[in-house]
């Protein structure tokens, strides 16, 4: 058994794979019934860490962990991200396309004009 250090009170721990000692493991799985019920309960928060832990009157060091360690992802979240991506990305060709069409019609109307003028001046 390797001893490790616990991410959340510093305490060291022999563990073969934890990275929190079996005292603060309970402590989040209760953190994290509370957290999970809050988000239920208000699905539109966008809370960071802190703000949740601040919510649902625990210790953000321990929200931290559960959100470091993926807890709180859901499959609707995610949803809402890759169409936010989509968004971005459409936006972005957009933006592309304007870029490049620009610099080629100022090329056309150049120094052609005023070239051929420049040479009748002959008297
Ligand atoms: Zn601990």
């Amino acid at each position: 058994m390797e001893m490790t250090t616990c991410n959340v009170c510093g305490k060291i721990f022999g563990t073969s794979s934890a990275s929190v000692c079996p005292a603060c493991r309970k402590l989040l799985d209760i953190v994290y019934e509370k957290a999970r019920a809050y988000l239920r309960d208000h699905p539109k928060a966008r809370l960071n860490a802190r703000e949740l832990a601040k919510e649902i009157g625990e210790d953000e060091r321990l929200v931290e962990i559960l959100t470091i360690e993926g807890r709180f992802e859901n499959k609707s979240e995610g949803m809402e991200d890759s169409e936010v991506e989509k968004k971005r990305k459409l936006l972005l060709e957009d933006l592309q396309r304007n870029l490049t069409s620009t610099p080629q019609k100022q090329r056309e109307s150049g120094t052609y004009g005023s070239d051929r003028h420049g040479t009748r001046r002959e008297k």
